[in-house]
């Protein structure tokens, strides 16, 4: 029997709150994955510089798994430093567990500007996509290279995970969360309660760093 396909959830986790826990657990649940590896960018391409650093957001993600054996912090884009591209995190990825399956989540805001990604051809060639629909999300209008690949790839039906090596792009809709690190950072800086947003340890490490003390969100 081949062996589960791996999950593959990338983000700044600036800081890592329940929103990001469930995407992770629910994914791994409704498509049927061995694991989700969690993957903490150093530099994005497309968007200011996170608040925390790269250290930081790292340990909070640590705190956040710890003991959670189906999620595991993947810190590749932290040790390579520099801008984090998701295709040279798939192949490192891949160069480790070569008889796995690998299925890249993202929102579906993200699979709509896929083609700015660097070599965004690539990746479906790399890797499944697990497009997940994200609570609140205004539907843009997708690019056509971007709506071609969706609709020759998309399905509901999972086990196509685990028959093809990559290509496929499966819709999910998980029950929605309505947190993001944006508002997380803005309630620090405005002293608010965040209390049952996020996991308490990391709740505990923000306090201890006096991070996200200034309105810089
Ligand atoms: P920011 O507000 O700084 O953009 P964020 O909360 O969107 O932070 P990211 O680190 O950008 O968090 O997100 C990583 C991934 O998790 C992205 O694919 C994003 O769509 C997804 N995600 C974040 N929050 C939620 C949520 N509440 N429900 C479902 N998916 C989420
Ligand atoms: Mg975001």
């Amino acid at each position: 029997m081949t062996k589960m396909p791996v999950g593959i959830l990338g983000g700044t986790f600036d800081p890592v709150h329940h929103g990001h826990l469930r995407l992770a657990l629910e994914t791994l649940e409704l498509a049927g994955l061995d694991h989700v590896r969690m993957v903490p960018l150093h530099t994005p391409p497309h968007r200011g510089q996170p608040v925390a650093a790269p250290e930081q957001r790292r340990e909070m993600l640590r705190l956040a798994l710890e003991g959670i054996d189906s999620l595991i912090l993947e810190d590749c884009e932290l040790r390579r430093e520099g801008v984090s591209y998701t295709i040279d995190t798939l192949q490192e990825i891949k160069a480790c567990m070569p008889d796995r399956h690998l299925c890249l989540i993202m929102g579906m805001d993200a699979l709509q500007s896929l083609n700015t990604w660097h070599r965004w051809r690539a990746i479906p060639k790399s890797a499944h996509i697990i497009v997940v629909e994200r609570p609140n999300e205004t539907m843009r209008e997708t690019e056509p290279g971007v709506a071609a690949l969706l609709g020759s790839a998309a399905t509901t039906d999972s086990a196509v995970l685990q028959e093809k090596e990559s290509g496929a792009i499966l819709r999910i809709r998980i029950p929605a969360l309505d947190i993001s690190s944006t508002r997380l950072r803005e309630m620090f800086a405005s002293g608010q309660d965040p209390r049952f947003l996020l996991p308490s340890q990391v709740l505990e490490f923000i306090y201890h760093e006096n991070l996200y003390v200034s309105e810089q969100t």
